[in-house]
């Protein structure tokens, strides 16, 4: 599929604009498909450029580039670690700990786990990943940490929320770094003008933070006007605020301001119908990790309900601790298959929106997730003509029922290309992991 040029003039000031040909079907949002061209600039998805690139995505799918809206990018360095899998959530903190204890938790560490997390994310589709990072040994620089990441995403072309989080830590510290992290990195509100870097806050849960924590984090929240994130309900939480405080998580969440709409809850497995509507009335956005929740033996929230009584659902692939893989589709396609399992059953469509748009929401970001004029300019491109999808009736339905693994042709965030062909464009893939082995070597 070559690029070919219709004009050699290229637009004064900026990147010419892309202009993806011949799609077999263009998903421009959860409402409508199209085919036809379409046109990505640095400022958006466009109207028929002047000038610029035309690539042929004849046979291919086209679709907003997928959110990956929980992801623990560090752990992508401690993948299938003995001891983590089948064990109780409190042998899993351990064992995990130990790990990061023993490798040394610092800005390069950081770096080269993000780097491979945000190729491997690229590489699948993800054009943007939530960071929640929850790993800040006593005495870090948490700024260079923060910054070792956003650095590492914009060296391969990803957008990034990254979400300072807190598990354990110390309230005040863990709110001043916060801050100072904001300040550092997007001192002119959540998010940088061009769009490539959020930063968000947020506790882990319940479960490991204090109302102290959650209060100074919400604090400094609503003093910068970022996000906040949180955990809840997973089987550990909910055990945990039965037996320390004798509440639901989501009463003692609700308790200390953070059942609101710019909360985003990952997880919420096993709530029950009445806290369903308790959630829908808030006005928080969910995010579904059923990659993270079923191996870790949480149970599948039930996304259906929570769909239908009207919260926005995300998705996410949750870190390399308990989901091995940073491959938003395939745990979109999982949502999909045990939807049935936790009430009634997911469509396709319904698990791409929530791997786009649905994600899109929780990061309070109405400009990505979709493609419709005015976009940022975020696609996947999904070559369906081989024999994976051979015999499909519908190639949107296809892109998650078929092809298990599937990864995108190309890949375009703000309009540049990012991945071409299935290979990184900025990088190539064998240095990411090779600086990653040396430090965990070295
Ligand atoms: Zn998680």
């Amino acid at each position: 599929m070559p690029v070919r040029h219709t004009c050699d003039t290229r637009r004064c000031d900026n990147r010419p604009v892309l202009t993806l040909s011949g799609a077999t079907a263009i998903v421009v949002d959860d409402a409508s498909t199209r085919t036809g061209d379409l046109h990505l600039g640095p400022d958006g998805v466009s109207g028929p450029p002047l000038a610029g690139d035309v690539l042929d995505v004849s046979g291919c799918v086209v679709t907003p580039g997928l959110v990956n809206a929980h992801h623990h990018l560090l752990q992508s360095a401690f993948r299938t670690l003995p001891g983590t899998r089948g064990v109780p959530m409190a042998a899993w903190l351990q064992r995990m700990s130990e790990a990061y204890t023993a490798e040394g938790v610092d800005p390069a560490l950081v770096r080269a786990a993000a780097r491979v997390g945000v190729a491997e994310s690229l590489l699948d589709g993800v054009t943007t990943v939530a960071d929640h990072h929850l790993t800040w040994p006593s005495g870090a620089d948490t700024v260079a940490m923060a910054r070792a990441t956003a650095d590492a995403a914009r060296s391969l072309g990803i957008r990034l929320a990254f979400v300072r989080g807190a598990a354990r830590d110390d309230p005040e510290e863990a709110a001043s770094s916060a801050a100072a992290i904001i300040e550092a990195l997007v001192p002119h509100g959540g998010v940088t003008a061009d769009g490539m870097l959020q930063v968000a806050v947020g506790p882990a849960g319940v479960h490991s933070d204090t109302e102290a924590t959650f209060r100074l984090m919400g604090e400094v929240a609503s003093r910068y006007g970022v996000r906040r994130r949180t955990q809840a309900n997973e089987q550990v939480d909910v055990d945990i605020a039965a037996e320390r405080y004798g509440r639901r998580p989501l009463d003692l969440l609700d308790e200390w301001g953070w059942l609101a709409p710019d909360v985003t809850l990952a997880h919420l497995c096993g709530v029950t119908e009445a806290e369903t509507a308790r959630l829908a009335a808030s006005g928080i956005t969910a995010t579904h990790a059923p990659g993270c929740d079923l191996p870790m033996g949480w149970g599948v929230a039930p996304v259906g309900r929570l769909l239908d009584a009207g919260v926005a659902v995300g998705l996410g692939t949750s870190g390399g601790g308990s989901n091995d893989a940073g491959h938003l589709l395939a745990d979109a396609r999982l949502a999909m298959q045990v939807s049935p399992l936790a009430g009634r059953g997911l469509a396709a469509a319904e698990a791409l929106t929530m791997a786009t748009s649905g994600s899109a929401r929780g990061l309070g970001r109405p400009e990505l997730g979709h493609l419709r004029p005015g976009a940022a300019a975020d696609a996947c491109v999904w070559d369906v003509s081989g024999v994976h999808d051979a015999g499909v009736a519908d190639p949107v339905a296809g892109l998650l029922w078929a092809n298990p693994g599937r990864r995108p042709r190309h890949v375009i965030v703000a309009g540049r290309l990012v991945v071409r062909d299935y290979a990184l464009v900025d990088a190539d893939e064998r240095d990411v992991v090779a600086e990653l082995a040396s430090r965990l070597d070295g």
